[in-house]
């Protein structure tokens, strides 16, 4: 990105081939060249852009930068962590979810926020306790009462990230809460106009405050987790931090972590210093692994 002509930002909107670049100070909508067609380059939200100004005030992109990391569905990139929503109230999340969820953002060297929701229905001290003993920033809210919105708040300041979580966990009243400005229509509102809340929405960055950034929910929710699918049983284990201080030390050098004897998970498990449940998700994702693999 050198040409002493062109500006920079990043990509927070992308729709028919207009791209919305925020640069600081302004948004610039802008085309891509056509040789990006050639170099099979398509720009994505969340790019860094370099880009031409022309005197219309509008731009051509010029360059995109180096990728943190890509995902295809949605199509996003450079995230830099994921908020994975949970609730102990209706509906109760599942911890197979949030550990697959977990899984894929590791996978893409995302960082982890575990946000507990709904705490004024249920404390879902459950949730808690896995995810705090497991070595997660874990921070509990209630879009009804805000408890937990500055704390929230705090975690998600100077970086992009995107929330994840099961339909009706309460993600857009989470952001609504943050920036009451968003106004992401929940659920109701999309029931009252008699239509899914998915088919006319688009990925997007909204930015609640400079260089604060985060992606549009719905199309999170549905949160793809393709990047599972390319996976060996064998990296199964390097996607569970707190497995860490225990691997390479089983019996077994080719140690699977099912049910061998002198497994130091297992003991860890055992003695309590790794969560059951993180544990049952590991077998789990192991086995959806290997399976795939075996089909394939
Ligand atoms: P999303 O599908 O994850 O975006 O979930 P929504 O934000 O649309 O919320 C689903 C439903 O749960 C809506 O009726 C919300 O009003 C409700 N809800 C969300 N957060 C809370 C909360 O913290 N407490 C209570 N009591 N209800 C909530
Ligand atoms: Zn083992």
């Amino acid at each position: 990105m050198s040409d002493l002509m062109s500006k920079k930002g990043v990509i927070y909107k992308a729709i028919s081939g207009f791209y919305y670049v925020e640069t600081g100070s302004e948004t610039v909508v802008c085309k891509a060249p056509g040789r990006f067609r050639l170099e099979n380059l398509i720009p994505l939200v969340g790019d860094n852009a370099a880009f031409t100004p022309d005197i219309e005030g509008r731009g051509v992109l010029a360059e995109i930068g180096e990728r943190k990391n890509v995902f295809i569905r949605p199509p996003i990139a450079n995230i830099d962590q994921m908020i994975i929503v949970a609730s102990g109230a209706t509906p109760v999340t599942d911890p197979f979810l949030v550990d697959r969820m977990i899984a894929t953002a590791e996978i893409s060297d995302c960082d982890v926020v575990i946000c507990v929701n709904k705490t004024d229905l249920d404390s879902a001290d459950k949730l808690f306790d896995i995810y705090t003993k497991s070595g997660f920033v874990t921070i509990r809210t209630s879009a009804e009462t805000g408890e937990g919105g500055a704390a929230l708040f705090g975690a998600i300041r100077g970086k992009v990230s995107a929330f994840t979580g099961n339909s009706g966990v309460g993600k857009s009243s989470i952001l609504n809460m943050l920036y009451p400005e968003l106004r992401i229509s929940v659920a109701e509102v999309s029931r009252k106009l008699g239509r899914g809340r998915h088919t006319t929405r688009h990925v997007q960055l909204y930015k609640l405050a400079p260089g604060t950034l985060v992606a549009d929910t719905p199309g999170f929710s549905a949160f793809a987790t393709d990047k599972i699918d390319s996976l060996d049983k064998g990296d199964v284990q390097y996607l569970f931090r707190d497995f860490k201080g225990y691997l390479g030390k089983c019996r077994f050098r080719d140690c699977a972590h099912i049910k061998e004897d002198g497994c130091a998970v297992l003991e860890a498990v055992r003695r309590g210093e790794i969560q059951k449940s993180r544990r049952d998700s590991y077998v789990l994702l192991y086995e959806q692994v290997k399976n795939l693999k075996k089909w394939k």
